[in-house]
């Protein structure tokens, strides 16, 4: 079948059309990785000063056209324009700092050569790897793909981004406005287009994939890697835990666990879909976090589902729960209204059903009451998945989070980790590999280079058919001293 030329973008709340963009060919793609090649060693010798000029201008531009990107951030994803002026302006914190601080954390590197190789220097150099493929969903379409584009870009890459096909329109965007800032640079390609673009993509002689996505779109992309071991960053799905403690604030728990489950519609790969809570304060905790979601309205406070087929998922978790006992303390088993899911809380529903094993995706949260911290943290740490957490606790908080078998974790806060340009982004398990953001981002679009360089000449030779004998008895007992 052949692919069709056009995808067409549409506004998840009204069903109206948003734009019209290209279907890109793997034709295509084959010529802009060729093209982001050629320019990629120009973008490469202007040096990190060189970059942090573009990128910055390129981050005023954005904050200077705040407003037109966040309509569009809410047209395509159905969420509040305030939610997408929240996630623009954390991302354009993350372009700012990647372009201030590449040359801090990618600048050589000196060690110490050993006393073995005392007559030697050491040093290790951080190189750009080429041309990186960013492959990107359409639940945070600004924040979560410019978490590998400003820190791809900083690092010397050049990158080719296929945004969702949800929001394309978000993609296309940012390709024009790195194109204002620096015409004819050629180091940043958007190539628009459904799962066969991205498949093509991660065919191409990239250098590198960098994906956010589902953990099952995630497999089949690792799949096409390991056929040329590219590599790849892998930034997938989540069924992150809250764990609250009897000794926390409770009020602020619940507001800030609410919030954590239920903004941007539950479409947040680190949004918490768990809640562990001390069986002392579950009562208090259970009925302020349920008296909170009262308030909610679906439409109003976050917005429709952007994908319509995530519902089909929701509503089968819903069911599911429902016919495994669940008791539904906020919402129903009916929750699921299209566009809109309302938002729903449940107790009693067992660690095998699909809403605690599997990512939900929705404004949806299940409460578990439990007898200790260290049952919280066994059954926080059963899953499958392991992206962030949230801890509430005054006096325990970073104990319990040391526990935790997960990439990141807020205590006493929820998601803080995301604005914090310097904190690794990332996953462990099913969630993925690899980190976005801080020097750990950066550091994950170069390839280190060990240099060895000869200082001054000794006797002790040891790489040479020659080798005296007494170097090798030299080098026999300095190491049993050493190791004595
Ligand atoms: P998705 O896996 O359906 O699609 C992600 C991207 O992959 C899209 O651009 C899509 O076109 C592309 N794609 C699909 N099939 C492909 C294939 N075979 N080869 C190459 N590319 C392909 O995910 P989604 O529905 O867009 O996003 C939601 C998911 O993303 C959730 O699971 C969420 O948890 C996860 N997510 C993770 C993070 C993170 O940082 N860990 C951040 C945001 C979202």
């Amino acid at each position: 079948m052949s692919q069709l030329t056009e995808i067409i973008s549409h506004s998840p709340a009204t069903g109206a059309e948003i734009g019209h963009y290209p279907n890109t060919s793997p034709e295509t793609i084959h010529e802009l990785v060729t093209r982001a090649r050629a320019a990629s060693s120009q973008w490469n010798d202007i040096g990190f000063k060189g970059r942090k000029v573009i990128l910055r201008e390129w981050a005023h531009y954005i904050a200077e056209h705040i407003d037109e990107l966040a309509d569009l951030v809410s047209a395509e994803t159905g969420k509040p324009t305030s939610d997408a002026m929240l996630e623009i302006s954390i991302a354009i914190d993350h372009l700012s700092w990647a372009a201030r601080n590449a040359s801090r954390y990618l600048r050589n590197s000196h060690r110490a050569p050993g006393l073995l190789m005392v007559n030697m220097s050491t040093h290790v150099e951080y190189q750009p790897l080429g041309v990186v493929g960013v492959i990107g969903p359409w639940n945070y379409p600004v924040f979560t793909p410019m978490g590998s584009i400003a820190y791809a870009l900083a690092a010397g890459n050049a990158v080719v981004f296929k945004p969702s096909e949800y929001t394309p329109g978000v993609g296309h965007w940012l390709g024009e406005s790195f194109n204002k800032v620096a015409p004819g640079a050629n180091v940043f390609f958007v190539a628009t287009g459904g799962p066969e673009t991205g498949a093509a993509l991660t065919r191409s002689d990239v250098n590198k994939i960098a994906f956010t996505g589902s953990t099952a779109t995630g497999k089949k992309i690792a799949a096409i890697c390991a056929e040329k071991l590219t590599p790849v960053l892998m930034e997938c799905g989540g069924t992150d835990p809250a764990i609250i403690d009897r000794d926390c604030d409770i009020e602020r728990a619940a507001e800030a666990v609410l919030w954590g489950a239920m903004a941007n519609a539950g479409q947040t790969c680190v949004g918490i879909e768990r809640v562990y809570v001390h069986e002392e304060i579950a009562a208090a905790f259970n009925s302020k976090i349920s008296e909170m979601a009262s308030h909610l309205v679906a439409g109003r406070d976050y917005g429709a589902a952007t994908m319509p087929k995530q519902l089909n998922v929701i509503e089968n978790h819903l069911r599911d729960a429902a016919a495994k006992g669940a008791e539904f303390i906020v919402g129903s088993v009916d929750s699921v209204q299209p566009p809109y899911v309302l938002p729903t809380i449940m107790t009693n529903v067992p660690e095998d059903s699909l809403a605690v094993a599997e990512e939900t995706f929705g404004p949806t949260l299940t409460i578990k009451s439990v007898s200790s911290m260290s049952e919280a943290i066994t059954l926080a740490n059963a899953s499958n998945y392991g992206l962030a957490a949230s801890v509430w606790s005054k006096r325990n908080g970073k104990a319990i989070a040391s526990q935790l078998h997960c990439g990141m974790v807020s205590v006493n806060s929820v998601l803080a980790f995301t604005a914090t340009p310097t904190m690794p982004f990332g996953g462990v398990k099913q969630s993925g590999y690899g980190r976005i953001h801080g020097p750990e981002g950066l550091r994950e679009f170069a390839y280190t280079r060990a240099v060895v360089a000869l200082r001054f000449n000794i006797p002790l030779i040891f790489t040479t058919f020659n080798r005296k004998p007494f170097v090798n008895k030299f080098i026999k007992r300095f190491i049993q001293i050493l190791n004595r």
